[in-house]
């Protein structure tokens, strides 16, 4: 996810590294992903909050410690979308399952 989609940056939570990862981990299991999610990085990045391999390497950014859980579910969703998907388009499929994810399927 590109750096600048984020909706404020003025609250913030922080949390451990362990809790990042285990928060990836939940999600990876919901989305049926967890066998094809290999490695879970993270480290500072400077123009994307998290990026994702085909291979299933997942990177995510250090900053995300300082953002709030939300923004952290947003970010941790989408990057395992498109490693559900084997893509990185944001097509209609793609939006629609992030949607769901994050929000059920019931709502609009
Ligand atoms: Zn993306």
């Amino acid at each position: 996810m590109k750096r600048g989609e984020e909706k404020s940056l003025h609250v913030s939570e922080a949390i451990t590294r362990d809790l990042l990862v285990q928060e990836v981990k939940v999600w990876s299991r919901r989305i049926g992903v967890e066998e094809r999610l290999k490695e879970i990085h993270v480290r500072p990045m400077k123009r994307k909050w998290a990026s994702v391999s085909t291979r299933g390497r997942l990177t995510l950014n250090a900053e995300l410690f300082a953002q709030t859980a939300e923004f952290r579910r947003e970010v941790i969703v989408h990057e395992l979308v498109h490693l559900k998907l084997n893509h990185g388009s944001h097509n209609s499929l793609f939006r629609a399952l992030t949607r769901a994810y994050l929000y059920g399927l019931n709502t609009r």
